[in-house]
């Protein structure tokens, strides 16, 4: 890992400001940077206030700002999304660290990792508009239906598969080939585009070892996980499509939503009944107080909503005490049972001058004529 990691110290400083340069000046008309200027006002009260604007907060803010005569407060502790989160190819260099993500760090393990530094791994999170959908892969991997049955049989109504596949088909909008035996698990109208990869050499091979080893092809986001397939993708006509595209930015202009990024939540206000009444947090280094009438939803992900709920005292009595937080609820499971799979940032070759795949072709004036262009390339 050291080595995959050493070159971003003079990589990224150098070629992303390039990178950046040309993306915003060729891509300019379609930028659509105007919809995330902040509110010129703000409310002092709003029926829903949705902390953090990623990926679950852009689809909520759409569509409970369908509602009109509701107002909604996103309030986003990133910016808004760089030009290079369009571009597909150029979704690695998120892995590192820079002012879109937060860069987490796993405590030292015992056991695993140790391969890397410090036995620990970083864990990017997507700090702008969007959140980890503006940085992430853009695989689009359901899962497995029976992870959803457990869940449901854990005690959760409504969470397994075929109640969740109905939303999964209404916000997908899938632009593969129609298969008779996976056709019913897709959507073909929703706002998010789904499409499967087309194969380049390295898919292909891959495929065909599945075969060889005598594994069915099958639709990755199909009934029936055993087997091998091409990846899908959240990508349309060459470009990232995830929920700020789909969700949020169509939303964007309607007067009874307001999105105000760098804001960042510092805790939420809770009244004496322990209900959820308002948010305090940080703009331009001013703290500010606002207030729901409604709600308030804790969409910050699967780290920063458990801290942002401690520090607003609802955790373990003991951990919130050592830090000198006051308890409004003692709840022992918030931040326990995190599961995540680590940074792996794969093998790493050293390959010839020219390959394509070469990450300082991505600055080459002709990489990027050709993505402009063509919406195709690296
Ligand atoms: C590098 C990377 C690659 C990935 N690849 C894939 C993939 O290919 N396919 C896939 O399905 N999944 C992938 N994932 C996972 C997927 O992107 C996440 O599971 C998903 O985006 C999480 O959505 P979320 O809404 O829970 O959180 P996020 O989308 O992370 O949104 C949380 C938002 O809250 C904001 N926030 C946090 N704290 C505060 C605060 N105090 N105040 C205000 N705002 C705050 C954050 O800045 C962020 O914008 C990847 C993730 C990463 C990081």
């Amino acid at each position: 890992m050291a080595d995959a990691v050493r070159p971003t110290r003079w990589l990224l400083p150098t070629v992303l400001p390039i990178i950046r340069i040309m993306l915003t000046t060729f891509l300019r008309e379609d930028q659509p940077t105007e919809e995330f200027n902040s509110p010129k006002y703000l409310y002092d009260r709003y029926d829903f206030i949705i902390v953090g604007g990623g990926t679950a907060g852009c689809v909520l803010a759409s569509r409970l700002s369908e509602v009109a005569h509701w107002k909604i407060l996103v309030l986003e502790a990133g910016g808004p999304p760089p030009p290079e989160s369009r571009v597909p190819g150029l979704s690695r260099l998120f892995y590192f660290p820079s002012a879109t993500t937060w860069h987490y760090n796993l405590a030292p393990q015992r056991h695993g990792l140790r391969a890397y530094n410090n036995r620990s791994s970083p864990v990017p999170h997507g700090r702008v508009i969007g959140g980890s959908s503006t940085v992430n892969g853009m695989v689009y991997a359901r899962g497995s239906p029976r992870d959803f049955d457990h869940w449901a049989s854990l005690g959760n109504p409504g969470w397994d598969y075929l109640s969740v596949l109905p939303y999964f088909k209404k916000s997908e909008r899938y632009r593969g080939p129609k298969r008779p035996h996976t056709e019913r698990f897709h959507g073909r109208r929703g706002p998010i585009p789904v499409t499967p990869e087309s194969p380049g050499f390295f898919t292909r091979v891959f495929l065909q070892a599945g075969r060889y080893l005598g594994f069915k092809l099958i639709d990755p986001n199909g009934p029936d996980l055993m087997g091998f397939a091409g990846p899908d993708y959240t990508i349309y006509r060459g470009e990232r499509w995830g929920p700020v595209r789909a969700y949020l930015e169509p939303a964007a202009k309607r007067p009874n939503l307001h999105i105000l990024h760098s804001a960042h939540v510092l805790r939420i206000i809770f009244n004496k009944d322990k209900v959820a009444v308002g948010v305090i947090f940080m703009h331009h280094d001013k703290v500010k107080a606002v207030k729901a009438n409604l709600e308030v939803i804790l969409s910050a992900g699967a780290i920063a909503s458990p801290k942002v709920l401690m520090l607003s005292g609802v955790g373990p009595q003991k951990h919130l005490h050592h830090h000198g937080i006051k308890v409004v609820h003692d709840l022992p499971g918030v931040g326990k049972n995190l599961q995540e799979h680590m940074c792996l940032y794969g093998l790493t070759w050293t390959v010839k001058p020219g390959v394509p795949n070469d990450v300082l072709n991505a600055a080459n004036p002709a990489s990027v004529t050709q993505y402009v262009h063509q919406k195709s390339g690296m």
